[in-house]
């Protein structure tokens, strides 16, 4: 279809939520809206008015409700689409690789699958691929790496760009303490990079994110490099690792010995700040949380990934009481999942470690708006405030048998949220709907 010949409009019908704040442990009231006989009004793409389906229709003047495109979800909880603040396209194909932990996994694994991306072919089809599965879990912004070629960001940015997604994603950057085939140089970092961000960044939605791999694997020149580009141009993005795996973190020690800590080799080379996000975050100091929250630098909370390998617990509690801002990830392929859904699982087991229990406001608003405020993309998306990016997704809380069995006394929706996010997945996403339009719906 032409795209003037596109519906301008979209009456949504179902039951809403969206998050206002992060509603804490205690679930405050006012940090989320619900309507049980809710609706949404789009206009162009955008949140135009959100509230009880009744007061929506009698606010819509009459000559345009008849232009709209009407979706009846209703029974269904209708949320913004989830965002997963770090991932690796590339990895799609390593996921359930056995018996490694970080250093090894990277070695066995991840730098082999990574060298086939040489070929733009790889690329493409896995982007493609990868961003189709996105939108089959619901996940409809993400912070995503790259590998070190640049034709990989170009695969993906143009995966992306055909949905019209808001995606992050950057040239991985490696010029030390990596196979041959994986590295580049300074020199050739910087040219690979400028051409990307020329090319890319704030072509419709999407972004770049200067990614340097982590610390080891750059040299002081590179990640200086990094930083400089960082603050080269207004909105650019940072993502790497941080303080996974005990390992890592004595190797960091060894490369840089000038640096009091882990964090530290960040500050030192200027990569913290706002929208710079940092996976995992599991083993930090208290003046490295400190620090970051100071610096607004964003935690990605991984937990498939950090059971899968073996990495550690992530407090997100205490981050959170820190101050810094969290979001959840699916760490595709360290992670076992495409899906935020399951990872809410994770993520409330991993916190049950803690003795401070992940309650189902506070993971929804996580997977939601906290994933959009950790990537300081919630001017954009993350609720649906008026004025927002309509991006939304459908879900049953009684996809699956089990579900159904649990959830038959028609249970309230603190319930309804837990249950998904325990016995819950991919099943439980009915359609995917980007800027308005339905870009996925299940069979
Ligand atoms: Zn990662």
């Amino acid at each position: 279809m032409n795209d003037s010949l596109k519906p301008r409009y979209q009456l949504v019908h179902g039951q809403v939520l969206h998050f206002l704040a992060d509603p804490g442990e205690h679930d405050a009231a006012d940090s989320y809206q619900y309507f049980a006989d809710g609706a949404l009004w789009i206009e162009d793409g955008h949140i135009a008015d959100v509230g009880p389906w009744a007061d929506i229709l009698a606010r819509i003047p009459p000559a345009i409700l008849g232009e709209a495109e009407v979706f009846d979800y209703s029974g269904k909880l209708i949320l913004p689409g989830l965002v997963d603040t770090h991932c690796h396209y590339p990895q799609s194909g390593i996921i359930a690789s056995f018996g490694r932990q970080l250093l090894d996994w990277l070695n066995d694994y991840t730098f082999p699958a990574e060298a086939a991306f040489c070929d733009p072919a790889v690329g493409s089809a896995t982007a493609d691929y990868f961003v189709e599965r996105m939108l089959a879990h619901g996940t409809t912004t993400a912070s995503v790496f790259s590998t070190v070629h640049p034709e990989s960001v170009d695969a993906f940015m143009a995966s992306a760009e055909r949905h019209n997604l808001r995606m992050l994603t950057g040239k991985v950057m490696m010029d030390r303490n990596a196979p041959a085939n994986l590295m580049d140089t300074v020199a050739e970092a910087e040219r690979d990079c400028l051409a990307l961000i020329e090319r890319w960044h704030g072509k419709g939605r999407l972004r770049y994110s200067i990614t340097p791999r982590f610390a080891p694997t750059s040299t002081p020149d590179q990640l200086a490099l990094a930083g400089a580009l960082y603050r080269s141009q207004p909105d650019l993005h940072v993502q790497s690792h941080l303080a996974e795996n005990p390992d890592e973190i004595a190797w960091v020690g060894e490369l840089f010995p000038h640096c009091r800590d882990y964090l530290d080799v960040y500050n030192h080379y200027g990569l913290l700040g706002p929208r710079s996000i940092y996976g995992h975050c599991i083993h930090l100091a208290p003046v490295e949380i400190e620090e970051m929250a100071q610096f607004g630098a964003a935690a990605a909370f991984c937990p498939t990934s950090n059971l899968f390998l073996g990495s550690g617990f992530f407090n997100h509690p205490a981050a959170s009481d820190a101050g810094i801002r969290v979001g959840l990830a699916t760490d595709v392929g360290g992670g076992t999942s495409f899906s935020l859904i399951r990872t809410l699982g994770e993520a409330y087991k991993v916190s049950q470690l803690h003795q401070r229990p992940l309650p189902p406001l506070r993971a929804w608003f996580l997977a939601t708006l906290g994933g959009a405020q950790a990537l300081y993309l919630d001017d954009f998306i993350g609720n649906f405030a008026p004025g927002k990016e309509a991006d939304f997704i459908v879900l049953d809380p009684r996809a699956t048998p089990e579900l159904d069995f649990r959830l038959k006394g028609g249970e309230g929706l603190a319930e309804r949220l837990f249950a998904m996010m325990i016995l819950g997945d991919e099943r439980c996403v009915m359609a995917t709907h980007i800027m308005g339009k339905a870009a996925y719906i299940a069979a």
